[in-house]
């Protein structure tokens, strides 16, 4: 009864392929930890990607200075400081942009 337990056990290990020598730290780093870091490896190359270009800035830079530079909204020169454009600034600039194409 015991042997056929145990016989049970290892047929599980080698079905999850943790009874190989070491097969637990090998597992734990081809399967869960090895995907997880190629992920955090992608958020972290989206987010240099995609952040604002001053130096050291963490902030994702969504707006565009009239260089074509992604800044945040704190580095933006138009933006600084203001937590937007006013609806003037909004009409001038949408006549501004009709009047170029
Ligand atoms: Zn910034």
């Amino acid at each position: 009864m015991i042997h056929a337990l145990l016989s049970a056990w290892d047929w599980l290990l080698s079905l999850t392929g943790a009874n190989f020598e070491g097969g637990r730290v090998y597992g734990f780093w081809s399967g869960f930890a090895g995907s997880n870091i190629a992920m955090l490896g992608g958020i972290w190359l989206y987010l240099r990607h995609s952040n604002c270009i001053k130096q050291r800035c963490w902030r994702v830079g969504r707006h565009k200075t009239a260089a074509g530079h992604p800044v945040c909204k704190h580095h933006n020169p138009e933006l600084r400081g203001r937590s937007g454009l006013s609806g003037d600034e909004i009409d001038a600039a949408h006549e501004a942009a009709k009047a170029r194409k």
